[in-house]
């Protein structure tokens, strides 16, 4: 009887033992996101990033992307991932910056680093934490989801020669460079990308600033809005991959590390990809689209938004010390990877203009 008795825990044990590998053996997650399903390659890293999950995990740990057509919620992410209702996000960090002004520096400030720059922060001078910190508060656990690079500055209706004609337009521009704007006298609004182009051509913005030309010009903007401008304002516009944390701290550590590098690897592709879909777009802009008027601001102009730009970041880091901490780590990394960037690929490109 002893022995059955003890045979038998074993097997329940066992069985245990064998339920709890199975359980861990499939998971099963979503991801919700801002962009509509075809707007590559923010679309594509997402849709990457879940790829190589499951072939990495073989086939034991998928990730269902729902884009925002089937979520309707383009500006609802953080709050989703945060609940649980999605296991993960990919988004701005940007857009939150209403919620939590600590979130808003991690996507890219206007006359802040370039893309390069801003990987090495992230991923060798701090920032990756001062992030992990800033989102522990929301439960979220965040990681860089892809760089656009260096952006254009807008699409206008107008040439702009003047802070005159700037005064009184209505902008989508999302950010602190929307503050910036603001304060410049324009009326500043963030609308998610699919409805950019009919608030353009309906006249409910004037002007509207979305990446580059790679995802630019198929949106096409152009058409009611052909002065495009050159940028000051997203120099390295990294988006955001969140995963609730508790759903993330209950994976295996193989999971684990399977999302990281299916993340990184993801992120890595997006700006390569970005990249080239906007060297191929900018080689054929003078061919295809002769009516397209690039431009840069007028000195005045963007005297007028630094002066803005710092104005507003001294009021807007009183009373905030984790803004301010997260600021200053920018600007000190800034400082320093500045120096060898104009050494390096300024004195080359001067060089060889
Ligand atoms: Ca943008």
């Amino acid at each position: 009887m002893k022995i059955t008795k003890v045979l038998g825990t074993l097997g329940l044990v066992a069985a245990l033992a064998i339920s709890a590998q199975a359980a861990e053996k499939k998971v099963r997650w979503k991801i919700a996101t801002t962009w509509g399903p075809t707007a590559v390659p923010f679309s594509s890293a997402v849709t990457n990033m879940a790829a190589m999950v499951e072939k990495m995990s073989g086939g034991k740990f998928t990730i269902r992307v729902d884009a925002s057509n089937k979520h309707k919620a383009p500006f609802g992410i953080l709050d989703m991932v945060k609940l649980g209702q999605y296991e993960m996000g990919h988004s701005a960090s940007y857009y939150w910056k209403g919620k939590d002004i600590n979130l808003m520096p991690f996507t890219t400030m206007p006359f802040g680093m370039t893309t390069p720059e801003q990987n090495s922060w992230f991923y060798y001078g701090g920032g990756m934490e001062l992030m992990q910190k800033a989102y522990a508060k929301h439960k979220v656990y965040s990681y860089p989801g892809g760089n656009t690079g260096n952006q254009m500055g807008g699409w206008f209706r107008k040439e702009i020669n003047s802070l005159d004609d700037l005064k009184g337009l209505k902008m989508r521009i999302p950010g602190f460079a929307g503050e910036v704007m603001a304060e410049l006298g324009l009326t500043v609004t963030n609308i998610p990308s699919g409805e950019l182009y009919t608030s353009l051509e309906r006249g409910t913005i004037d002007a509207l600033e979305w990446v580059g030309p790679g995802m630019d010009i198929r949106m096409g903007f152009y058409k009611v809005a052909p002065y495009y401008y050159t940028g000051w304002h997203e120099p390295g516009t990294e988006l955001q991959f969140l995963v609730n944390q508790k759903k993330f701290n209950k994976l295996s550590d193989a999971n684990k590390e399977i999302l990281r590098v299916a993340m990184r690897t993801a992120a890595y592709d997006m700006y390569t990809e970005n990249y080239y879909m906007s060297a191929e777009a900018w080689a054929k802009i003078k061919t295809d689209y002769p009516d397209i008027k690039i431009k840069t601001f007028p000195k005045p102009v963007m005297d007028a938004m630094k002066a803005a730009n710092k104005k507003l970041l001294a009021e807007k880091t009183k009373g905030q010390p984790m803004l301010k901490e997260i600021l200053d780590s920018q600007n000190a990394y800034m400082k320093k990877a500045r120096a060898w960037t104009i050494l390096s690929d300024f004195n080359y490109l001067k060089d060889n203009l």
